[in-house]
């Protein structure tokens, strides 16, 4: 079966929906993960043996996920989850829902959270979890079967002090609350603390939804600060509407952005003028998808990224800028809402022409600095209120975001290489302490 809009894997899969080609790209996320951390690696001096240790993950895991379907048939879905680094801490990461992830996809997710959580300094490591499924297809009692057969598979894994999962692309608070409930049943008694994004009646933390996006609207305002350039007026192009790229233009427009593009996998939006986040937020309450909103003129998604704009946002999917578009990119400002936007062979190109990349693993790091407040509340058994949770995010993010610049300026390199260079450090600097066990 193969037509313009639907495209079979060699696996056999079939691939449906508007980002079908994405699979075919050529760009492998661990090798551009390595490359970067190569770069930064060689800038550090870093000894070989840690070299050969950190280069690899520690522990790969596949399941299989029988579940049965609702029309009675029996159907097995292939699960992953990939512990990167557990030196300075559990292993924490988000589970995805991808009909589209590969097992090399999940180990530079888990990567790059190892990188994430040291860059702002909190005690974990790095991991990533999936399942290869496609959620638009499965009821919701076909999810739920999913995700606690996953969880069981995972059961020796997972635990508030070895591995904590938390929502990513495709799961949500729902996913988190099952996970929960699984590994407690398993307990025999309830533990909040294995599962982050959960629903705050369950011991869940309140501005956990919105840390992400509030993350890159804090970790842009510091870089408009540095580049002297105003808030107020600057033009922002946001790619993705989902908890990241919602959250991040509505917050950023707050701040008196201009918010003049958004785009989700149905359709891209301009509007010079700024589009009114609030009426595509409730136009895609009420038709799921932002195709047909009346609040700008509809434009090709990929146009979006190359738009005449101050700041971008891709907050998407990986890979989606490459050195084919690099080259038109307008902003002078990118903030990785989305882990890995950017493959390694556009860094170079975006750095000639002086664009400053607030990289991934800092950029969105506020999702897992509040899922680091939340464990943090579960154990303790005691609640913030949202104030003192986003008092708290913001300074982090900045000081993070400060420490990577000074490096940046020391090393004169860019911030992604800094990024690198400061977390690979940090994890470097455990494994001396903690030595080698024999
Ligand atoms: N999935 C999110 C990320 O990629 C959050 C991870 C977490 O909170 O553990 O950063």
């Amino acid at each position: 079966m193969s037509d313009s809009t639907t495209k079979v894997r060699p696996s056999g899969q079939t691939v449906i929906g508007p980002d079908k080609d994405r699979f075919l790209s050529h760009d492998n996320p661990f090798e551009d993960m390595m490359a970067r951390f190569d770069h930064a690696a060689e800038l550090l001096g870093l000894d070989s043996g840690l070299y050969k240790v950190l280069r690899m993950p520690e522990k790969q895991i596949i399941v299989s996920v029988p579940i049965q379907l609702d029309n009675g048939e029996v159907e097995v879905f292939t699960g992953y989850r990939v512990l990167y680094n557990t030196s300075r801490g559990p292993a924490k990461g988000g589970i995805r829902f991808d009909l589209k992830v590969t097992l090399d996809e999940v180990k530079a997710l888990a990567a790059w959270m190892t990188w994430k959580c040291a860059v702002v300094n909190i005690p974990f490591g790095g991991a990533k979890g999936a399942v290869v499924c496609d959620p638009t297809v499965l009821s919701l009692s076909e999810l739920e079967r999913i995700t606690r057969r996953y969880t069981a598979a995972l059961i020796d894994t997972f635990g508030p002090e070895s591995d904590i999962p938390a929502p990513d692309v495709n799961t949500n608070e729902r996913v988190m609350a099952w996970i929960m409930d699984t590994y407690s049943m398993h307990t025999r008694h309830a533990v909040t603390a294995v599962v982050t994004g959960k629903p705050v009646e369950m011991g869940g933390s309140l501005g956990r939804r919105e840390a992400t996006g509030r993350g890159c609207m804090i970790v842009t305002r510091e870089a408009l600060n540095h580049l002297k350039m105003p808030l107020k007026g600057t033009r922002v192009a946001v790619q993705g509407f989902g908890n990241v790229g919602s959250v991040a233009a509505e917050l950023m427009a707050q701040e008196g952005m201009s918010i003049v593009a958004v785009s989700d996998n149905s359709s891209a939006i301009v509007n010079t003028k700024g589009v009114n986040v609030e009426a595509a937020l409730a136009w895609i309450k009420e038709h799921r998808y932002l195709k047909g909103f009346p609040g700008g003129e509809e434009i090709p998604g990929n146009d979006l990224l190359t738009l005449d704009c101050d700041v971008l946002v891709p907050a998407a999917v990986e890979n989606v800028i490459t050195p084919h578009n690099a080259p038109s990119i307008k902003a002078k400002v990118i903030c990785e809402g989305a882990n890995g936007p950017t493959t390694a062979g556009a860094d170079s190109i975006l750095d000639d022409k002086g664009v400053f990349v607030i990289p991934d693993i800092l950029a969105n790091a506020g999702g897992v600095t509040v899922s680091y407040f939340e464990w943090v509340q579960d154990r303790g058994g005691y609640f913030w209120d949202e104030p003192t949770v986003n008092e708290r995010l913001g300074r982090i993010l900045r000081t993070s975001f400060q420490d990577v610049l000074s490096l940046s300026q020391r090393h004169a390199v860019n911030m992604r290489t800094a990024a690198y260079m400061l977390s690979i450090e940090r994890v470097a600097a455990v494994h001396r302490l903690r030595g080698m066990y024999a």
